[in-house]
């Protein structure tokens, strides 16, 4: 007991005086900041190490108390990251709400660790850079994290990865981006099912035998929650109607219901604006997502590459631009009532050929008055903007993103969104900041079923939250040494036991052996 007395008076009175501490060398502070993602706002690291073990004694500051629940999810998420909670005490520190939302800052010293925050997600996500510093203990002693003072905050308040849900996705896979989403401090992520969702008021919207089972999705949103990231759910209620690419002709509706052929536009690509039986199928169906995913503030309803809407004897007899404005108030109204706020991809707002979008992109009929429409809408619709292939260095002078910097400038809510390009991901997160726009949304598509999948979580997790460009993305080095190490981290927090579940990226250099002739 007197030794207990000393230990905790001993931890009690130490400050961590960093100015007292000597800087750690440049190697080891280089080893530190590649092991980060997203990279922080300010790292300093100092010599000697803290040992965490279960006598550890770690504190918590926020300026609001936290409530019970999430005291103990702190305390449970010790337990998931290093397999003990050390004791850990909760105090109340009314200077940092001058923190930035989410912000917190990580100080370990020698003989402690504390973490404060503006909030509940900004303790939990000191956690997760903790993790990402901490190493084993050399002599089963526990963990390790190298004396350090991090502050940090997002630049961006939303903060999507876009994920789809194929035939070809497993429940593991899906958990693993899930989990790596969160660990990589992104607070949303946009779940898409092409196909896959297990409907019960309209099954025929899926593919055969290829629903996921309600269990392994509600499971898996369930997780999403739990770790602090907010699911939202997608139905296109325009193109895409088919739940298939393009390429590869399969339609989840029509091969085996082909009478409702009514409800599409006679080449099935995008649903029929003109038959309400079509407007209340997706209706029925976006409602049960929505309840399904537990009523999020957001419902994504597409309505991006809509190539062949409104061809039918029916629409194209009504002005296309008045047609497509009424489509998208009608599903706005019906998410409202419901307390949640549409997201939107932006391509069929502005007109192929419009010189203003330069390359960017734009699918609107010309000449349509599709362009006119964003008059009409209301602002709380969330401008999605999807630019792929808009590289850097931009000219001198030429504004990031046009069309965003438009959808901002006349009022609404708009999300950068990229794909797997560095220089793409690098260039929205660029010009989120720079258009004080909502935020960044990482798309994903089937790139992540291969080695682009570093790219488009690690780089995307780095530009979302604001990091400097010049220290992420850069090397090979940097891939190999961070992505890999928390791919294996999530597939140990899933639980993984069959070689099966590690993902389908293949080990490459084995089938070249087998394959190339000795
Ligand atoms: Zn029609």
């Amino acid at each position: 007991m007197k030794m207990f007395f000393i230990f905790a008076l001993a931890t009690a009175t130490i400050s961590p005086a960093f100015s007292a501490e000597k800087a750690a060398p440049e190697n080891v502070r280089a080893i530190m900041d590649e092991r980060l993602a997203p990279k922080p706002v300010k790292t300093e690291y100092f010599e000697g190490a803290f040992n965490l073990s279960k006598s550890s004694k770690v504190s918590v500051e926020t300026p609001d108390p936290l409530a019970e629940a999430q005291r103990q999810t702190v305390i449970r998420t010790f337990e998931a990251y290093w397999g003990f909670a050390p004791s850990v005490s909760f105090a109340e520190n009314p200077e940092l709400s001058k923190m930035k939302p989410e912000g917190y800052r990580l100080e370990v010293s020698v003989g402690g660790m504390k973490i404060s925050a503006r909030d509940f997600d900004g303790a939990r996500h000191a956690l997760k850079t903790a993790r990402q510093l901490a190493e084993t203990g050399r002599d089963g002693d526990g963990y390790y994290i190298q004396a350090c003072k991090i502050s940090d905050f997002p630049a961006l308040a939303f903060r999507a990865v876009h994920l789809c849900i194929y035939p070809e996705t497993t429940p593991a896979e899906l958990e693993k981006r899930v989990r790596l989403a969160a660990y990589y401090k992104f607070n949303y992520v946009v779940l898409e099912p092409w196909g896959t969702f297990p409907f019960e008021s309209h099954p025929e919207l899926s593919f055969f035998n290829k629903a996921f089972s309600r269990s392994e999705l509600r499971r898996i949103v369930d997780l999403a929650y739990s770790l602090g990231i907010t699911p939202i759910p997608q139905l296109t209620v325009l193109g895409h109607a088919s739940g298939g690419t393009n390429e590869g002709g399969k339609h989840a509706i029509l091969t085996r219901n082909p009478k409702m052929a009514e409800l599409l536009e006679p080449h099935g690509w995008s649903w029929c604006m003109s038959n309400p039986r079509a407007v209340k199928l997706l209706e029925e169906a976006v409602a049960e997502m929505h309840e399904f995913f537990g009523n999020p503030p957001f419902f994504h309803i597409g309505c991006d590459e809509a190539y062949d809407m409104a061809t039918c004897y029916k629409c194209r007899s009504r002005p296309v631009g008045k047609l497509l404005a009424s489509h998208i108030i009608h599903f706005r109204d019906f998410l409202k009532k419901r307390g949640a706020r549409a997201i939107m991809w932006h391509d069929m707002l502005v007109e192929e050929g419009d010189p203003r979008w330069d390359k960017c992109t734009a699918n609107g009929h010309a000449g349509t008055g599709m362009g006119e429409i964003y008059k009409e809408l209301p602002k709380d619709i969330v401008i999605a903007d999807w630019e792929y292939d808009e590289r850097g260095p931009l000219p001198e002078g030429k504004k990031p993103y046009p069309t965003s910097a438009f959808f901002k400038e006349n009022g609404f809510d708009t999300l950068c969104c990229p794909y797997y390009k560095v220089s793409n991901i690098k260039n929205a997160s660029a010009a989120a900041r720079e258009n004080s726009l909502f935020g960044m949304m990482a798309t994903t598509w089937s790139r992540t079923m291969g080695s682009t999948g570093r790219v488009l979580f690690y780089t995307s997790a780095n530009a979302a939250w604001g990091s400097d460009p010049s220290k992420y993305s850069n090397s090979w080095k940097d891939y190999r040494c961070n992505y890999n190490t928390h791919m294996r981290t999530m597939d140990i927090d899933s639980g993984i036991e069959k070689y099966e579940d590690l993902g389908t990226t293949p080990n490459v250099g084995v089938v070249r052996h087998l394959n190339q002739p000795l």
